[in-house]
């Protein structure tokens, strides 16, 4: 697990004076990691790290990495470390700005890239909140199927239609059945809804029948990203018996750019969720000391909406952390047959819900199904996303005694589906 150091410490400041800047989410504690290149150019994408409203190329302090962060990913947490210790040296110390400061170019001056290359995708199932609410829609009469306290679940996601943020997401067709015909119809979505998650990004990959212990799982982790696993509500109704989700989820994912490190999560790490009175404990292998201590991670997001005719305001507001299983639980359980993990592969959190109405991560928890339709600022209301709306996660980190960082954001725009 990682610790906090000199790298965390609050009053930690650089000589770039817009890192110092109360409301970035990019200070000198964060550090997170990204892929660049001069907009408009048509140069091979460069691995660099965000600084206030900058990026700093990590040439910078000699780490070249072009194409994808997969390498970096792939060479493990002393690497890692020692990355983050050169960037926040060469960022806090005046004497070296004058070498440092021409790796330096304003964020609106790049186009950034997708992080890493993934080749799987596994969306995780994680939160009591949301599977306990999700599944009272589908299943009245039992909501949580009598595995979730046992196991992660999880199915496999497709990694092709990973996109990055920014990218416009076209509303799908797909076969839906309504309760009142005898046959289903092929059509486009009519309920396109989103779901608030975050992707944890795999480093060093496992073989082909490693298992990963439990204490080791984070070893194996390189950080986190925003991840909005776009869903089509009626396609996914007809679909998902008895398999689980496919062309309903499968259409778009939109990560954010930036990978936010596990180091730089270190002062935010929580212990492991609370179990409900009467709840069994974890079995052995997803559970330990270390894990019951800190295995879970404070992170807050946010969902916000604006609306093709309206304007932009928040949806909803949870934190990972009231999630039912935490990131090392995920990678123990996924490795648990011997299943290898690739380098640049992403877990997704599932659909992160906290206990109250607004902490629900998705319309379809939001407005129950339609029944009671979410109510914008301006007394719209919604119950799926339109043609032209745009959602835009956002995340962060705050603990007293320390300073507060950010991810960015994870955006996309719908779009009318294909014509007939
Ligand atoms: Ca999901």
């Amino acid at each position: 697990m990682t610790e906090v150091d000199h790298t965390h410490a609050i009053d930690l400041e650089s000589w770039f004076e817009p890192a110092n800047r109360v409301k970035t989410d990019f200070p000198i504690q964060n550090l997170p990691l990204g892929m660049y290149r001069i907009a408009g150019s048509n140069d091979a994408f460069r691995a660099c790290t965000a600084i206030g409203d900058h990026i700093l190329d990590l040439a910078a302090v000699d780490a070249v990495y072009t194409e994808n962060l997969n390498e970096l990913a792939a060479s493990g947490r002393t690497t890692w470390r020692q990355l983050r210790s050169d960037l926040s040296q060469a960022l806090s110390d005046t004497s070296r700005r004058s070498q440092i400061e021409r790796f330096l170019t304003p964020l609106d001056q790049v186009e950034l890239g997708l992080p890493v290359l993934s080749r799987d995708f596994t969306d995780f199932f994680t939160s009591y909140f949301h599977a306990y609410n999700a599944g009272k829609l589908f299943r009245p009469d039992d909501p949580l199927t009598p595995n979730f306290k046992w196991m992660p679940i999880a199915y496999h996601g497709r990694a092709s239609s990973i996109v990055l943020s920014g990218t416009a997401v076209r509303r799908p067709w797909g076969q839906i059945m309504t309760p009142d015909s005898s046959q289903p119809t092929f059509a486009p979505s009519r309920f396109v809804d989103f779901e608030t998650e975050l992707g944890f990004v795999i480093g060093p990959g496992t073989g082909f029948g490693d298992t990963v212990a439990i204490d080791q799982a984070e070893d194996h982790l390189l950080g986190v990203v925003l991840l909005n696993d776009w869903s089509a509500r009626d396609i996914q109704a007809w679909e998902y018996q008895p398999l689980g989700p496919f062309l309903a989820k499968s259409f778009a994912t939109t990560i954010s750019p930036w990978i936010v490190t596990m180091e730089a999560l270190a002062p935010f790490r929580v212990p492991a969720f609370k179990r409900f009175e009467g709840d069994p404990p974890p079995l052995p292998h997803l559970r330990s000391t270390a894990n019951d201590r800190s295995g879970h991670v404070s992170i807050n997001v946010e969902a916000h909406i604006k609306p093709a005719l309206g304007s932009l305001q928040r949806l909803s507001r949870a934190n990972y952390s009231s999630s039912y299983w935490n990131p090392a639980q995920l990678v123990a359980h996924h490795t648990s047959n011997g299943c290898p993990l690739n380098t640049g592969d992403l877990l997704g959190t599932g659909t992160i819900s906290g206990p109250t109405d607004g902490e629900a991560g998705a319309l379809l928890e939001l407005g129950k199904m339609g029944q009671t339709p979410v109510v914008l600022e301006d007394g719209s209301t919604q119950t799926s996303l339109a043609d032209g709306d745009v959602l835009t996660l956002r995340g962060g980190c705050e603990r007293e005694g320390f300073r507060s960082i950010g991810f960015g954001e994870a955006a996309g725009a719908v779009m009318p589906a294909i014509p007939a």
